[in-house]
């Protein structure tokens, strides 16, 4: 099976993206966890991305398709993955579709995590504090959130016409409560 989470920075992607590939031993492919390493790694995609990163603002799209096209390739990802983080951009969505093509595979779900801005904004604020990141300044939270009704939201229509496989997840609630909606809709998509 193969799934992607759509939603803001602190509707609980990360949380829930991990949870459902460990339960449904699917590859996680989470592009924010991936660049994060590269950065530390210190690599040349990572010394490249690091100021965008901590500016709130999206890498482009040409290194985000390039790195997603070869991570889609790995043994892992061949039996099922989980997409968190990718695609954010329009022109993201429709590389992705096109890769999807080549190699003969489909989205299953898409699930949009729904929870309201300013409800993301008091989580990720509350994020920052706790563990003392601080990259996740208020400004940047701001603009991370803002590119991601700008360029990201749209991707729920695209994917509501294209797709007809779009779940939207009432997401301001418990990480259980969540969780349990999304094995729901897992399981109804297995049995389709
Ligand atoms: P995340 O951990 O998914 O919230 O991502 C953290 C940061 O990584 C984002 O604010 C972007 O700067 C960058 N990033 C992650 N995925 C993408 C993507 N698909 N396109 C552009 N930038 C991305």
């Amino acid at each position: 099976m193969n799934v992607l989470l759509l939603g803001p920075q602190g509707s609980g992607k990360g949380t829930q993206g991990k949870r459902i590939a460990e339960e449904y031993g699917l590859a996680h492919i989470a592009t924010g966890d991936m660049l994060r390493a590269a950065i530390r790694a210190g690599t040349p995609l990572g010394v490249r991305v690091a100021p965008i990163m901590v500016a709130g603002e999206l890498v482009p799209d040409d290194l985000m398709i390039g790195l997603i096209r070869e991570r889609l390739g790995e043994p892992d990802a061949q039996t099922g993955f989980i997409l968190d983080g990718f695609p954010r951009t329009m022109p993201q969505a429709e590389a992705l579709d096109a890769m999807l093509r080549e190699i003969g595979r489909e989205l299953h779900v898409v699930f949009e995590l729904q929870v309201s801005a300013e409800a993301c904004s008091e989580r990720l604020l509350r994020r920052a504090v706790q563990e003392g990141r601080t990259d996740d300044t208020p400004e940047a939270i701001r603009t991370r959130l803002s590119r991601y009704y700008e360029e990201t939201e749209p991707l729920i229509e695209y994917y509501r016409t294209s797709t007809g496989n779009l779940v939207g997840i009432h997401a301001d609630r418990t990480i259980n409560a969540v969780f349990a909606e999304v094995q729901r809709a897992l399981e109804q998509a297995a049995v389709r």
